[in-house]
């Protein structure tokens, strides 16, 4: 019955295994769509809410960020949208008994799926110094205890604005106005933990951040590269439009460590073929590479590029790009068995792929985590972007980058300046528009707000949605680091584990989702988005609000700014707060691309931002032409007896939110501490299936850290290379791990070793 959580207390976690499945959707994913979505709504919520996802007058997807096709299907979402949406729609509520019944140490030892599973926040709770629970407060004494910590400080730097991708465009804008009319840039976000190593390479080769391809260019591509993503199960619609593109006659290739069942075989269950049938075939050539090979791949295939005549695309390079003598000297050094030994692929498969290349004209190449979160993230992000270059694929139709992102609107945050090395252009336009002078130094991004929480140095943490907490790497020091805090905030839907890891104060202020009527003085409003390919559209909630006490993100930014900035700010909070149009008003004046917003987004779906590579083959770089580079190849090491361990989600989980237990396309049921190792390598490990083990991994300051406890699953991964999902392995993360240049945390090439429970 809907409103009560299906399970008793604690949650088991006893995997099951069963043989992996080798294709997505279709009629199972259907049935877990509608169990999942009653268990929450119950049937007539469900077919009211679901029916709105993603249409034009409704409300965007809370999951990811993938965009919408012109002509919606009447049921637009995919099956983890759907428990996106059933879990924010959720009848289930967190009331004031709640947290008598459930001191701060009790939340503290239960498990994220079982907290996920409470229910909505329906008013503002407060923790106060030496107390053991939280209580109910009122928003006014809520806003106040924040102001008393924030004019505690020393200096503005000492307070951390945290931001995770779920949050609209206008609270978002909103919010980064407030930190800077505070005074800091210490504006983090979850962008720093995910796409951040994408923005650093795309905007130093092709002058902007963002990928370059639209819908249309995926359908219209004959290659299709899918690298270091998962899409079945992390942007699943994505499918759609894989399926659309081999029936137009495309290719596809994709490049990752673990057969995914959604790169193999798609049905479509909007289809009878996918319901009934066996569905669409979708990779072509499946490259098992090693963790971390990504670089050492695309770099010989440019090399084999060069070397083959007619092959590179002669009048682009020359008209449009610079330091293409530079890397071609670079690439004709990449050698075969290195690449053989960094990429554990066969000389005959890299063959192959280079026989599709050379075939196509149009090529896209899509990634996610996979090639993000390494220590050579950035170059190997660069080296794809040589390959396109090479051969003319930017700014051509059907061809192009498409990093895709994660989180519904993590890249409109970014857009609307929630970035902690703003660009000066962006900082001239807000002070420009609101008459006071932003700060100019640089701020603290992810990893370096944990360090500067954990030094003391940060003591108020406002987190804007998300569960900074569990998303984090080296889950010890970050929680230590947290609990170091005197002020720790966070604006939130749902319950997580950032709410049970607390400062000396904590505030939960409940906050409206997206699938809820925000209703403001001005009457209802609607907020924007951007998707991953640029797409601004409107997003308006219908459902009742889960609570009377619930403030909309824009409300609870622009009352905390008053009472926090006081009267001396001129900046109209109010006004915002009434009618969000005023805030599209200024934000077509401050972000370039979003002129006339207000007009440009009552169009049904929106407006696509523009693009110079893609638009115009114009390349907004230092030079104003693309850059060729040439890194040198970096691969991870792997000692004697250890595994390469890549942390990746179920498909029953979202970022840090655990819908279920089960990993239904890998075969795992009804737990989530298990690691997946190759057979061979488990043989020469003497590991048998079903042992369980500690994971512990090795840091070059010869650190090491533990996670216990997890069940071994024989699987056919690459190599010498390993997974288990996070955040239940983030504690093996080292802080100091991280991508150089962009600073993202490395989740996907850890080394470990096993050690028998
Ligand atoms: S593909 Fe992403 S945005 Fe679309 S319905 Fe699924 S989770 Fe939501």
């Amino acid at each position: 019955m809907a409103g009560k959580p299906p399970f008793g207390d604690p949650v088991q976690d006893a995997p099951e295994v069963e043989e992996p499945q080798h294709a997505a959707a279709g009629l199972p994913a259907v049935g877990h769509t509608l169990r999942m979505a009653r268990q929450q709504m119950g049937v007539r919520r469900t077919a009211l809410t679901l029916l709105r996802v993603n249409q034009k007058d409704g409300f965007d997807c809370p999951g990811c960020a993938w965009p919408e096709p012109e002509h919606r299907h009447r049921a637009e979402f995919c099956e983890n949208g759907a428990k996106a949406v059933a879990e924010e729609a959720t009848l289930r509520r967190v009331t004031p008994e709640f947290f008598a019944a459930h001191p701060v140490a009790d939340l503290a030892g239960r498990s994220g799926y079982w907290l996920g599973q409470q229910g909505r926040l329906t008013r503002p709770v407060y923790l106060a110094e030496g107390a053991e629970a939280y209580e109910p407060v009122s928003w006014e004494r809520a806003f106040d205890i924040v102001a008393e910590e924030l004019d505690a400080l020393g200096s503005p730097d000492e307070a951390v604005f945290y931001t995770s991708g779920r949050t609209s465009n206008e609270a978002a804008f909103l919010y980064q106005l407030f930190a800077r009319e505070f005074g800091t840039n210490n504006l983090p976000d979850c962008s720093n933990m995910c796409h951040e190593s994408s923005g650093s390479a795309l905007t130093e080769t092709i002058g902007v951040g963002k990928g370059s391809v639209l819908l249309e260019d995926l359908h219209r591509a004959d290659l299709i590269i899918v690298a270091g993503q998962n899409p079945g199960t992390n942007h699943p619609r994505m499918l759609s439009a894989l399926e659309e593109a081999k029936a137009n006659g495309a290719r596809i290739i994709s490049v990752n460590p673990l057969p995914e069942a959604g790169l193999e075989r798609f049905k479509n269950p909007q289809t009878a073929k996918g319901l009934t049938g066996r569905g669409t075939s979708l990779t072509d050539l499946f490259l098992q590479i090693r963790l971390g090979g990504d670089q050492a791949l695309f770099r010989l295939l440019n090399r084999l590029i060069i070397e083959t005549e007619g092959a590179v695309d002669e009048t682009f390079v020359a008209e449009h790009t610079q330091g293409y003598e530079e890397f071609t000297e670079a690439a004709r050094a990449a050698d075969w068995d290195e690449t053989l030994a960094a990429t554990g692929l066969q000389r005959a498969e890299i063959e192959e792929a280079l026989r599709m290349v050379l075939a196509s004209e149009r090529t896209v190449v899509c990634w996610a985590m996979g090639l993000t979160q390494h220590k050579h993230s950035v170059p190997t992000i660069r080296e794809v972007v040589n390959f396109l270059l090479l051969r003319g694929n930017i700014g051509r139709p059907g061809a192009g980058v498409c990093p895709v992102r994660g989180h519904s609107n993590v890249q409109g945050d970014r857009t609307m300046g929630i970035f902690e090395r703003p660009a000066d252009s962006f900082l001239d336009a807000l002070e420009k528009e609101f008459g006071f002078a932003p700060p100019r130094e640089h701020g603290l991004d992810v990893v370096r707000a944990i360090r500067a929480l954990r030094d003391g140095e940060a003591k108020v943490f406002f987190a804007m949605g998300g569960n900074f907490v569990a998303a984090s790497p080296d889950t010890e020091v970050t929680e230590a680091a947290m609990r170091r805090a005197r002020l720790t905030v966070h604006v939130s839907t749902k319950l997580n584990r950032s709410h049970a890891v607390t400062g000396a104060r904590a505030l939960i202020l409940p906050t409206l989702g997206r699938t809820e009527r925000d209703l403001q003085g001005g009457g209802e409003q609607f907020v924007t988005v951007e998707d991953s390919m640029g797409m601004v559209h409107a997003s308006r909630g219908r459902l009742e609000p889960a609570g009377p006490r619930l403030l909309s993100e824009p409300a609870i930014v622009c009352r905390l700014a008053r009472r926090v900035l006081g009267e001396s700010s001129a900046t109209p909070w109010e006004e915002f707060t009434k009618d969000y149009a005023t805030i599209r008003d200024r934000i077509a004046r401050v972000v370039p691309g979003f002129e006339d917003f207000n007009a440009r987004v009552a169009a049904p779906g929106g407006f696509a931002l523009p693009h110079a590579p893609r638009d115009e083959r114009r390349f907004p770089t230092a030079t104003g032409r693309a850059h060729f580079t040439a890194a040198p190849v970096e691969y991870p090491e792997l000692p004697e007896g250890r595994l390469l361990l890549q942390t990746l989600r179920s498909h029953d989980q979202y970022n840090t939110t655990i819908y279920g237990l089960d990993d239904r396309y890998r075969g795992i049921k009804g737990g989530r501490r298990v690691v997946l190792v190759h057979p061979e390598d488990a043989a020469a490990l003497s590991v048998e299936d079903g042992a369980y083990v500690d994971l512990v991994s090795e840091w070059r300051d010869g650190t090491e850290r533990r996670a216990p406890g997890f069940r071994v699953v024989h699987y056919p991964t690459a190599r010498g290379c390993a997974a288990a999902y996070y955040p239940e392995t983030n504690v093996l993360v080292p802080l100091d791990a991280t991508a150089d240049t962009s600073n993202t945390p490395a989740g996907k090439s850890v080394v470990i070793r096993l050690e028998r429970a």
